[in-house]
């Protein structure tokens, strides 16, 4: 599905030594909600203190966005930096943070989705969530189904069965109808749950290396699968065939 995907908006404060563990960030975020401080989408997040500075990462603030849509993705990001300011707020009802400040936010939204290649083999959901695995693999796909269905909501996990990854074929990398057009990482053709399995950066650092071999193969004349998997290998690719 092409469109209504979120990304999060990532912003950091730095403060003195503050109580700003999870339990204590979200109860903050509860009652600011409720004293009418806003916008805030999320409840929970991920926030990481950094070495040296000492600076707290917030990734919290998500966003419902068409990336197609200049005017979607344009008022996504204006929603997002003020709930950056908003988020601000929170920390600094945070014991030990009251002169909390933010450093930098990131320069623009992070997008899970959008467009997708079309490809020879789309992968559907059942074959990535069975551990699929395919005599044409180029690739492994190993991480969950990690799909986040909106702004604010939790996000979905299911596992990867059989032996716990399922084997990306060429076909999978190569464009439908251009056959000099190979794709991989977040644009692979894959249904809504294999999506957001293959959409991740282990697996497109994988797909990635195989779509490199599988095009340099290509402008030679010479693509030939059993070829792409030997140089795939020569290469210490983690191809278990
Ligand atoms: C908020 C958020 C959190 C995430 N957390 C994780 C996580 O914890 N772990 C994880 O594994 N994944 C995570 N992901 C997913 C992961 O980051 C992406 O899916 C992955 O990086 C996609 O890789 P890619 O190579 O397909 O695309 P990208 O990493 O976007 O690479 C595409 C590159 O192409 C460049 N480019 C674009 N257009 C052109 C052009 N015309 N000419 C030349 N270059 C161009 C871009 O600048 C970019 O460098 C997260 C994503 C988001 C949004």
């Amino acid at each position: 599905m092409a469109g209504r995907r979120q990304g999060h908006s990532g912003s950091a404060t730095r403060e003195s030594r503050s109580r700003a563990d999870s339990t204590a960030i979200h109860q903050a975020i509860t009652a600011a909600q409720a004293a009418g401080i806003g916008p805030l989408t999320s409840h929970t997040g991920l926030t990481v203190r950094l070495p040296g500075s000492g600076d707290l990462v917030a990734y919290l603030a998500d966003e419902d966005v068409d990336v197609r849509d200049a005017k979607s993705l344009a008022e996504a990001e204006r929603h997002a930096r003020a709930q950056a300011w908003a988020y601000l707020e929170v920390f600094r009802s945070l014991p030990g943070a009251e002169n909390a400040r933010i450093v930098t936010t990131g320069p623009q939204l992070g997008v899970r989705e959008s467009r997708h290649v079309l490809t020879r083999k789309e992968l559907s959901d059942n074959f990535a969530l069975s551990g699929t695995q395919d005599p044409g693999m180029v690739a492994a796909g190993a991480w969950p189904v990690e799909y986040h269905p909106g702004a604010g909501k939790p996000s979905q996990w299911e596992m990867i069965g059989g032996p716990g990854y399922y084997g990306i074929p060429l076909d999978a990398l190569i464009s439908r109808d251009t056959p000099n057009l190979f794709a991989a990482g977040r644009l692979l053709d894959g249904e809504r749950k294999a999506a957001a399995s293959l959409r991740v950066m282990g697996t497109s650092f994988a797909t990635g290396q195989a779509a490199g071999v599988a095009a340099a193969q290509h402008s030679r004349r010479n693509l030939d699968l059993h070829a792409v998997q030997a140089e795939l290998q020569r290469q210490d690719a983690r191809l278990p065939l």
